[in-house]
């Protein structure tokens, strides 16, 4: 039973020497738990928050705890009377290839749904698609012709937002690290107009025209440039959900900002900070229609893959390089 626990905390990025490889016995599941085989597990963003020394919303690690993540698995022992053997489950478990988890924490998994896959739970029916879901419809509420402009806009959440965005009418408009981000935001999820960040020099100019009638909602991924000129372009009554700044993530000395705080004025702009978590009392009826819209084809949902346990620190450091088209998981074992 191999397991990543955190092997120091990292100045900056993040590398390698940031996990370390243990192996431990299998565990035994106790009273209300039950054993649960890793098949896929979730590597995300706010995983770097949780290795700096600093109170959060998630805990931080202490160097030697085990990596904690979703995982989608099958139970192989229960001592829990919901659960048998066989059933697939999601929930919150760890960077191991075995975990006994507690039972009450655990949800089920139907493989058999039309256009889902097991590592959909991860992304479009898990924590990111709801994220999406909770900041594009509670937070920013587009209006049919609203232009609304995504960051990292590519990933998980990102890629959803985009979609429930154009399902309320809107106009939307992606920043995403490359030609085939762009191409995939255009041609496969029916973005307006997709914006290679890394290729184009003048974020402000860009934005521009492919949103000539401004912005009236910015869904924020990624902050530091490239909200500096979504901050430029903001109309009236502009709404701002800031979910996610990667781009911040890795820095130390992080520089003083949001940077273009007088464009917030003239447009009245509204910013919410938001965590998905809040949303936690409709998370079901979130899941629904996702699912809804997923099996309607309404929403597109991809997840980039990366094979064998060993990988998934580098699955993760892939995040901050924009390896992932979609939600990145690892594919721990055949179900
Ligand atoms: P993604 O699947 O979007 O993966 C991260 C992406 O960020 C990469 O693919 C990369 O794409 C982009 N990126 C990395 N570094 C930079 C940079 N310096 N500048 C611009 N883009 C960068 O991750 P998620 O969808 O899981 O998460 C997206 C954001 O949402 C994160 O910031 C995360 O912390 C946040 N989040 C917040 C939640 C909340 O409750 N508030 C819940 C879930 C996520 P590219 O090639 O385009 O650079």
């Amino acid at each position: 039973n191999r397991q990543f626990v955190l092997g120091k905390r990292p100045d900056g990025k993040p590398d390698r020497d940031t996990f370390e490889l243990e192996e431990r016995d299998v565990p035994e599941p106790r009273h209300g738990e039950v054993l649960v085989r890793t098949l896929y597990l979730s590597v995300d963003p706010y995983m770097r928050g949780r290795m700096r020394d600093r109170e959060s919303y998630a805990d931080p690690w202490e160097v030697g705890d085990r990596m904690a993540g979703h995982v989608v698995g099958e139970v192989i022992e229960s001592a829990h009377d919901d659960w048998a053997a066989g059933e697939f489950v999601f929930g919150e478990g760890f960077w191991s290839e075995y975990a006994a988890l507690d039972g009450d924490d655990l949800t089920p998994v139907d493989p058999s749904l039309e256009n889902l896959s097991l590592p959909a739970y991860l992304g479009v029916l898990g924590m990111p698609g709801r994220t999406a879901y909770f900041g594009t419809l509670d937070v920013l509420e587009p209006d049919p012709g609203d232009t609304v402009v995504v960051s990292g806009a590519a990933g998980a959440v990102g890629s959803t937002v985009g979609q429930i965005a154009s399902l309320a009418g809107a106009r939307v408009v992606g920043f995403a690290g490359s030609d085939e981000k762009v191409r995939y935001l255009e041609d496969d999820l029916g973005f307006d107009a997709g914006i290679n960040y890394k290729t184009t020099d003048d974020y402000r100019r860009a934005l521009a025209d492919a949103a000539p009638n401004g912005v009236d909602a910015y869904f924020d991924n990624v902050g530091g440039p490239i909200s500096d000129a979504v901050f430029t372009q903001l109309n009236v009554d502009a709404r701002v959900a800031i979910c996610g700044q990667i781009a911040l993530y890795n820095e130390e000395g992080v520089p003083t900002g949001p940077r273009k705080l007088p464009q917030l004025i003239a447009p009245r702009a509204h910013v919410e900070g938001f965590l998905v978590f809040d949303y936690a009392t409709r998370f079901e009826h979130a899941n629904d229609r996702l699912r809804d819209w997923v099996a309607n084809d309404d929403i597109e949902h991809r997840e980039s893959i990366v094979e064998g346990f060993a990988n998934a620190p580098d699955a993760f450091l892939g995040l901050f390089e924009g390896d992932n088209i979609g939600k990145q998981v690892v594919k721990v074992a055949e179900p």
